[in-house]
């Protein structure tokens, strides 16, 4: 006996018309039940009816109803999230399923309620689909992903800082220090200490409020500075928001910043060796602590090499190799802060004085250009594989499995570019030793520090001589050019 077939199509949100539309299930439907050489004896639409707000489905009842009458024996859906809301309500359709011999059949898959293994995928479709809707909506999220790629205007809240209330029309005022900011962040200067220079100039946020290191960090890895519009899927992140969602259009709006220097901010806020302390009230006081590492010989020849840290003795400042148990540190390197503050900066700006030195820096900048195409064309494809997602081309599954690659080289080239960026920083800073000199006076720390480990990977101290009270030879700098 042919199977009676009834046809039940749901959708909710509906109201843009950027979702699948009922006359879409249905065609889609119909198809499948002709395969299958199933009679269509109903339709059943249940039409712009809200996901899990528990509003009544008339038609759903219909379909029950009929289903307990002996009036139907399958029902056909597009995907499961379609025809239950929750897990009780799929239970309901596996009791029917069990007294009435009741088929169901979904155009994204196959599910045969008779069996346990199809009744355990129907359960797991269910709870996935009921996950996604308690997060967002998928239709809100095309809607907003559409929007998105238009490059239109969206939020709502207070306007964007660097914006006027349109979101749309530049505010000079505010975008110079965007401009600002964005230099100073590229110079590897940290945002607390950005942060607490604005303040005392009374900078403030949209909402009149003193900005803090973590509302700067949004603001400048925002893509919407540059001009371009970003958006994060919904279902790719629960609870936070990640701090960079893709960039899928270029805007309606103007770039503050230009798109390399917004790559170069994102690469270097998502450099995992990058120290990022956004709550960061802790001030660094001491220039080189990290940069100095321990060069004390171990006695089976090795070099000790711990990261030699601030500490004062005596109310002196010091570098010293803490020695702490249980760390491999030996604790038998010290010396004197200031002294080897103002030999490492003569040192580096000697360096930086030097053209071949600067050529070398730049030329090590070369490999960015690349980069930046590696990570634009990485972006692309992983946007295009959302899309095919989105619009069914492929499954959820494929999707995972093919952007685990692109997702991990991205990581890998963000952070090769967040070092190549340090050292482009570093040329606006050069200059005649005098005229750096004076400019390295009027220098914080951090961005003193910036400067340092532009031009050098590490320096290693070696134990002082007890004779000698100075000595510059036991610094050995490993410069990067
Ligand atoms: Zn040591």
């Amino acid at each position: 006996m042919r199977r009676r077939a009834a046809i039940y199509c749901r959708i909710s949100q509906d109201r843009g018309g950027a979702g699948l539309g009922v006359a879409r299930q249905e065609e889609d439907c119909r198809t499948l039940c002709a395969r299958k050489d199933w009679d269509v004896v109903g339709v059943y639409p249940d039409n712009d009816v809200s996901a899990y707000s528990g509003a009544p489905r008339p038609q759903w009842q219909e379909l029950l109803a009929a289903v307990r009458a002996g009036r139907v024996d399958a029902i056909v859906c597009w995907h499961v999230d379609r025809l239950t809301r929750s897990p009780r309500e799929l239970e309901d359709v596996i009791d029917l399923a069990d007294r009435h011999g009741l088929d169901l059949a979904t155009v994204s898959g196959e599910i045969d309620l008779a069996t346990p293994t199809g009744r355990m995928v129907a359960r797991m479709l269910g709870a996935a689909a009921r996950h996604e809707a308690e997060h967002k909506a998928e239709r809100q999220m095309r809607q907003r992903r559409q929007a998105a790629e238009a490059g239109k205007v969206s939020g709502g809240g207070n306007r964007p800082f660097g914006y006027e209330d349109d979101r749309i029309t530049v505010r000079e005022s505010e975008a110079a220090l965007i401009r600002e900011g964005a230099r100073r962040v590229l110079a590897s200067e940290s945002l607390s200490s950005i942060c607490r220079d604005w303040q005392a100039r009374g900078v403030v946020s949209p909402a009149g409020k003193p900005w803090k290191p973590k509302g700067l960090r949004a603001l400048l890895a925002s893509a919407r500075i540059s001009g371009r519009r970003e958006h994060t899927p919904g279902d790719s992140w629960q609870g936070t928001r990640p701090l960079l969602g893709q960039i899928v259009a270029d805007a309606v709006w103007p770039g503050i910043i230009s798109h390399e220097d917004s790559d170069r901010i994102r690469a270097a806020f998502t450099d995992p060796n990058r120290r990022t302390s956004v709550e960061g009230t802790q001030r660094r006081s001491y220039l080189l602590s990290g940069v100095l590492r321990c060069g004390k010989p171990r006695p089976d020849g090795t070099v000790c090499g711990h990261g030699m840290v601030g500490r004062p003795r005596s109310g002196v400042p010091r570098y010293v190799c803490p020695n702490v148990p249980g760390t491999d540190a030996c604790g038998g390197t010290g010396t004197v802060a200031e002294r080897t503050d103002d030999h490492v900066r003569d040192m580096v700006l000697a360096a930086l004085e030097s053209p071949a030195f600067v050529d070398r820096l730049r030329g090590s900048d070369g490999a960015g250009t690349e980069l930046y195409e590696e990570i634009r064309a990485d972006e692309e494809e992983l946007e295009e594989l959302a899309r095919d997602m989105g619009e069914r081309r492929i499954t959820r599954k494929e999707w995972m499995v093919a952007r685990q690659p692109i997702e991990d080289r991205l990581q890998r080239n963000r952070a090769k570019l967040s070092k190549v960026s340090r050292s482009a920083v570093l040329l606006d800073f050069v200059g005649s030793f005098e005229d750096m000199r004076d400019r390295w006076e009027k220098l914080n720390t951090s961005q003193r520090r910036a400067i340092i480990t532009a031009c050098v990977r590490s320096i290693s101290v070696v134990p002082a001589n007890p004779r000698k009270r100075w000595n510059p030879e036991r610094f050995v700098f490993d410069w990067i050019a």
